[in-house]
């Protein structure tokens, strides 16, 4: 059954193309989902919509006016073709008023802005990073300006309804397009969207609220920090537009190479080469940690590739919560080193020392007598 197109217009049949077009823009501005979000105005303005894009189509107007309908099955014999050629509803929603139309709740956009974060390294040696840091740190950001402290106008002034979008923020075009009328909403170039100018800006800052500026702030790294980690200094990045909020500053750790231990999480490994006497012999030798100087004991016998574990003398354990949970280890990797050099009188005493030992011939029964073979013993010492 054919619609009134013309009824929910409210124009007569013979009502000129600018006349339709005059009408449609003068319900749509009423119905506008944006001025009246009430559901029968919404259900109202589709209709008004799809009569507009029937009535200002020449075909399809003719087809109305011969009694069919260009947006039923039953009409014009058209079988059933969609007349919004595949668009759904939303899509043609957004083509007339811009994509912001879903949004809902628009209007103009407020000056004052939140304002955003910020990144910045520092380098921490491993020593910074066991004991944490307290550190000053110039950055460069946008503060709030002192001036206007943030409202962007001349002392005495203030912001007033900016006269091109009547303080809506947005202005609509109207262009013809493929949908036929098609109405455009814009942020509004004037106010950019704010609905409101700054007749008399401030000085300083140039109504912007805010100025750049460096700034020296005080970073506290709590101890157990490692590389990439972020610490999150609330409310030290850059101040908003209009003086809104700060963000917050992000400090990330860069931890710089140590030249004797190796980091893995909270343990620290480091490397001791001893002589091979003083593996056979046994001995008390200092060993550099992160509290200083300590003494490590090396039991007679000591075996190449012994690992040693000083409990506690590794880096504080930093939870997620932010809490340090006592410290790792330290693991000290023996490396037993033969000399390669020896002497005439040197050569002698080790020859000595093998005779009494019985072992000149023993050496490559031993090796393969023993548990887990050469072979094995060579791959562990390459995946370690
Ligand atoms: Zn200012
Ligand atoms: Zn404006």
């Amino acid at each position: 059954m054919a619609r009134d197109y013309y009824g929910t217009l409210g124009v007569r049949q013979d009502a000129s193309a600018e006349d339709i077009k005059r009408a449609y823009r003068k319900l749509a501005r009423e119905l506008h989902p944006d001025v009246n979000p009430d559901e029968a105005a919404q259900a109202r303005f589709r209709e008004v919509t799809a009569a507009y894009e029937v009535l200002s189509d020449p075909q399809k107007r003719k087809i109305v006016d011969m009694g069919g309908d260009p947006l039923g099955n039953a009409g014009g014999g058209g079988g059933g073709r969609d007349p919004f050629g595949g668009f759904g509803l939303g899509d043609i929603m957004d083509a007339f008023f811009g994509a912001a139309a879903g949004g809902g709740g628009r209007g103009p956009r407020s000056r004052v802005q939140p304002g955003s974060d910020a990144l910045l390294r520092i380098q921490m040696t491993l020593e910074e990073c066991a004991t944490g840091v307290s550190r000053d740190i110039a950055v460069e950001t946008a503060i709030l300006c002192d001036v206007c402290r943030g409202n962007g106008c001349a002392a005495g002034t203030s912001p007033i309804t900016c006269d091109t979008c009547g303080g809506r923020g947005e202005v609509q075009s109207v262009q013809r397009s493929f949908l036929g009328q098609v109405v455009t909403a814009r942020a509004c170039a004037v106010c950019r969207g704010l609905g409101e100018v700054i007749p008399d800006p401030c000085h300083q800052c140039a109504g912007e609220g805010r100025v750049r500026a460096r700034r020296t702030i005080t970073a506290k790294i709590p101890p157990g920090v490692a590389d990439g980690m972020r610490v999150r200094l609330s409310g030290q990045g850059e101040v908003g537009a209009g003086g809104g909020p700060a963000g917050d500053l992000y400090v990330e750790v860069e931890e710089l190479q140590h030249a004797t231990f190796e980091r893995e999480g909270a343990d620290l490994h480091c490397t001791l080469r001893i002589p091979m006497t003083t593996a056979a012999l046994g001995a008390v030798v200092p060993l550099e940690t992160l509290d200083g100087t300590v003494e490590l004991e090396l039991e007679p016998g000591t075996q190449p590739e012994t690992q040693l574990v000083m409990s506690g003398r590794g880096l504080p354990r930093l939870r997620s919560t932010g809490r340090v949970d006592g410290r790792g280890d330290l693991h000290v990797h023996v490396e037993v080193e033969v000399p390669t050099r020896l002497d005439a009188r040197q050569t002698e005493l080790l020859r000595e020392l093998a005779t009494l030992r019985g072992e000149e011939e023993h050496t490559l029964a031993s090796a393969n007598g023993r548990a887990g073979g050469l072979f094995s013993r060579l791959r562990s010492r390459h995946t370690r």
